[in-house]
C-alpha cells in the first residue's frame, strides 16, 4: 500500500461535512439576511414609534411659534418634541414627536432661531452604534465574501477552473485501472525490453549506482503514428508498479502565457513528491519544437513552457528517482536542448513492424474476433508490408464490418483480402461507367504493367490485377515482395521504373494512342530515376554523387524552398541523366511487349472479362502464350 498513489488534484483535506451541507447552510444564511436588510431598510421606521416626519418648513414655522419645545440634533438628522402636535397633519395624526432633516445645504440661522424661541438644544455625535447600522454595513461584504470562498470551493472540487488554470492536468493511471498490459502490445520485442529495464532502474536504483551508473532522466520514443507508442506508454504504466502521471503535449497549452510552464512546473513537483515515479508526455512535438523557428514567428508561450520544461529535467537531483518519458514521430523538428546528454538522451525507436511482428500483431487484434478456420494470418501479414499496428488493427475491424454488412457470422479470408484492397486502394467506385473502349485501355494498360513485370528477374512477384475502378486509380497492378527489404539494388530499382513504364508502353504499342491514365505512373517513375541520380548516385555521369539535400522541414522555417548546391551545368546533366534512365526503360518495356504480344492480349483480354486476375492466373497465361 505505500505505493498507493495519491490522487494529484485533491491534494486539499476534504472538509468534514462535504460540499452538500455546506450549501444548505449558505442557502439559509442568505435568507435570513436578505430579511434583515428588507426589515431594517423597509419597516424599520414603523419602530421607532410614533414619530412624524415634517418638512423643514413646517420645522421652522413651528420653531417662529414657539410649538417646539426640544430637539435633538444628530448630524442632519433633528428629533424633537412639539408643545401640542400639529393640526391637520397626515401620518401619524396627533404625535407630539417629530423628524426632520436638515438641508443640505445648511441653515446658519437655525441656532440662532432655536435659542431665540428658548428651545432645548441637544446634540449628539453623528455615528453612534446601533445593531442596525452595523447589520446593515457589514453583512453584505460577509455575503460577498462568502459567495467568493464558495465558489473557490466548488471550483475546486471539479477540478479545473480559472483558479486552477496554472495546476497539473496530467492523467494519473493506477495500476488495477489500466487494463492494457505489455501482453496487448504485439512485436517490438527489444523496445519492450529496454522499458523495462527502466522500470527496473526505478524499483532498484541501488543495484546501479553501485556500479557507478546514473538512472537516466529522459526516454524519447520516436516512430512513424501507428506504431504503438501510446500504448505502449499504457502498458508500462500497467505493469510499472509506480505511480505514472500521463499527459499530452498539447495539454499544456492554454490560452494564456506562462499557464503551461506553470503546469510542467507543478506536474514535476507532483511527481517527485511520489517518487519513485513516472512521467510520460505524449506527443512531446506540439511543446518541444525547435526555438524561434517556423514560420509566422515565435510562440511565447510554446518557448516558456519548453524552456521551463528544459529547467525542470536539469532540477532532477541525484535521488529523484523519477523517470520522464516521452513520444514523438517528429524528432527530426525537437529542440536541440532537449535531445543533448541528461535530458531526453536514450532514444528509443518504435519501428513499423517486420513481418513477424505484423503476425503478432494480427494475433493480438484478432483474439476476440469469430474468424474462419481457413483464415491465414501468415498470409496476411505477407500482403500488408509496412502496415503499422494501428493499420493492422483497422484492417481487421474493417474485415469485421464487411462481414456484419455481409450478414455472416464469422469473417473469412475474402473480407480481409477486401478490408485490405480497400484500405490501399480506395473505396470501389460503383456507380462509376466506363465506356467499353476505356475499359479495354485500362485492361492492356494493367497488362502491359504484368507482363512487363513477370518477364523481369528482380522484380516483386504479382499479387493481384484488377480494372475495377477506385477512388484514385481506374486499375491496379500491385506486387507484394516477398519479405521485408531494406536495401534495393540498382537492378531492382530500374526493374521498378521499366514495370511502371510497362502500362504506357502497352497503350502506345497496342492501342496506338496514348492516355491519361498514365500520370501516375509517371509521376512514380520519375521520382524514383530523381533519387537515383540525386540521392543515390546511381547514375552514370554523376557516380557517386549525392546531390540531393536531406528533406529539411518547412516547419524549421531554415530553407524554404530546397537549396540546390550544384551548378547549372550539373542541373542540366542531372536532367539528362533522368531522361535517359527513363527512356532506356522505356525502350525496355516496349521490347519485352512487343516479344510477348501474345501474352499480353491473353491477359488484356482475361481481365476484360474477369474484370480481376490473382498473381498465380498471371503466370499461367503468360505461360500458356509462349
Ligand atoms: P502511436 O502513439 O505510435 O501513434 P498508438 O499507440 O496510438 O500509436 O497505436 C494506435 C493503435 O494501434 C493502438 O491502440 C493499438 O490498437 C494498435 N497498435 C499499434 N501498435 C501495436 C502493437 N505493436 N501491438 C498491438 N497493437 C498495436
Ligand atoms: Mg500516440
Ligand atoms: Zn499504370
Amino acid at each position: 500500500m505505500a505505493n498507493e498513489p495519491q490522487e494529484p488534484n485533491n491534494n486539499d483535506k476534504k472538509l468534514p461535512g462535504g460540499s452538500p451541507r455546506f450549501g444548505t447552510g449558505l442557502g439559509a444564511l442568505v435568507l435570513v439576511a436578505l430579511l434583515m436588510i428588507v426589515f431594517v431598510s423597509g419597516f424599520g421606521r414603523l419602530f421607532q414609534g410614533s414619530v412624524e416626519e415634517i418638512s423643514y418648513s413646517a420645522f421652522k414655522a413651528q420653531v417662529a411659534v414657539g410649538n417646539v419645545q426640544s430637539v435633538t440634533v444628530e448630524g442632519d438628522k433633528i428629533t424633537g418634541t412639539l408643545g401640542k402636535p400639529i393640526v391637520g397633519s397626515a401620518g401619524a395624526a396627533g404625535s407630539k414627536s417629530f423628524l426632520t432633516y436638515l438641508p443640505s445645504f445648511g441653515d446658519p440661522n437655525l441656532l440662532q432661531d432655536l435659542t431665540k424661541n428658548g428651545v432645548v438644544v441637544q446634540t449628539r455625535p453623528e455615528s453612534q452604534f446601533s445593531l442596525l447600522g452595523l447589520l446593515l454595513n457589514v453583512v453584505p461584504f460577509i455575503l460577498i465574501g462568502w459567495f467568493l470562498f464558495w465558489m473557490y470551493r466548488r471550483t475546486r472540487s471539479q477540478g479545473d477552473s480559472i483558479f486552477s488554470v496554472g495546476q497539473n492536468k496530467a492523467k494519473l493511471y493506477r495500476k488495477t485501472r489500466e487494463s492494457v498490459t505489455f501482453s496487448d502490445v504485439a512485436g517490438i520485442e527489444g523496445v519492450k525490453k529496454e522499458l523495462s529495464e527502466i522500470v527496473d532502474f526505478l524499483r532498484t536504483p541501488e543495484r546501479y549506482r553501485k556500479l557507478g551508473a546514473t538512472v537516466p532522466k529522459g526516454v524519447l520514443l520516436v516512430g512513424p503514428p501507428g506504431t504503438g507508442k501510446t500504448l505502449l506508454a499504457r502498458a508500462l504504466a500497467g505493469e510499472a508498479n509506480v505511480p505514472f502521471y500521463s499527459i499530452s503535449g498539447s495539454d499544456f497549452m492554454e490560452m494564456f502565457v506562462g499557464v503551461g510552464a506553470s503546469r510542467v512546473r507543478s506536474l514535476f513537483r507532483d511527481a517527485k513528491a511520489h517518487s519513485p515515479s513516472i512521467i510520460f508526455i505524449d506527443e512531446l512535438d506540439s511543446i518541444g519544437r525547435h526555438r524561434g523557428a517556423g514560420l509566422g514567428g515565435g510562440h511565447d508561450e510554446r518557448e516558456q513552457t519548453l524552456n521551463q520544461m528544459l529547467s525542470e529535467l536539469d532540477g532532477f537531483e541525484q535521488n529523484d528517482n523519477t523517470i520522464v518519458l516521452a513520444a514523438t514521430n517528429r524528432p527530426d523538428i525537437l529542440d536541440p536542448a532537449l535531445l543533448r546528454p541528461g535530458r531526453f538522451d536514450r532514444r528509443v525507436t518504435v519501428d513499423r513492424p517486420t513481418l513477424k511482428d505484423r503476425l503478432e500483431i494480427l494475433k493480438v487484434h484478432g483474439r476476440n474476433k469469430p474468424l474462419e478456420t481457413d483464415v491465414d494470418f501468415e498470409k496476411i501479414a505477407q500482403g500488408t508490408p509496412g502496415f503499422t499496428g494501428a493499420d493492422l488493427e483497422n484492417l481487421l475491424n474493417e474485415a469485421a464490418l464487411l462481414a456484419a454488412r455481409r450478414g455472416m457470422s464469422s469473417i473469412g479470408n475474402k473480407e480481409i483480402d477486401d478490408a485490405r484492397d480497400k484500405l490501399l486502394l480506395g473505396l470501389e467506385r460503383t456507380n462509376f461507367v466506363m465506356t467499353d473502349e476505356e475499359r479495354k485501355i485500362v485492361s492492356y494498360h494493367e497488362a502491359g504493367h504484368a507482363v512487363v513485370a513477370v518477364n523481369l528477374t528482380t522484380t516483386d512477384p504479382i499479387h493481384k490485377v484488377t480494372i475495377i475502378p477506385r477512388d484514385n486509380s481506374m486499375g491496379v497492378t500491385e506486387q507484394l515482395p516477398e519479405h521485408d527489404q531494406h536495401l534495393y539494388s540498382r537492378t531492382y530499382i530500374l526493374d521498378r521504373i521499366t514495370v511502371m513504364l510497362g502500362g504506357r508502353a502497352a497503350e502506345d504499342a497496342f492501342i496506338g494512342d496514348i492516355t491519361s491514365g498514365a500520370e501516375n505512373d509517371l509521376r512514380e517513375a520519375t521520382r524514383l530515376a530523381r533519387k537515383m541520380v540525386l540521392d543515390w548516385g546511381m547514375s552514370k555521369r554523376l557516380h557517386n554523387l549525392a546531390l540531393g539535400d536531406e528533406q529539411h522541414d518547412v516547419f524549421l522555417g531554415a530553407d524554404i524552398s530546397r537549396r540546390r548546391e550544384y551548378s547549372e551545368r550539373t542541373a542540366q546533366e542531372v536532367d539528362d541523366e533522368i531522361k535517359s534512365i527513363l527512356d532506356r526503360a522505356y525502350d525496355k518495356a516496349v521490347s519485352i511487349l512487343k516479344e510477348k504480344s501474345a501474352a499480353l492480349k491473353r491477359v488484356a483480354e482475361a481481365l476484360l472479362e474477369k474484370e480481376e486476375l490473382q498473381g498465380k492466373e498471371i503466370m499461367a497465361l503468360v505461360a500458356a502464350a509462349i
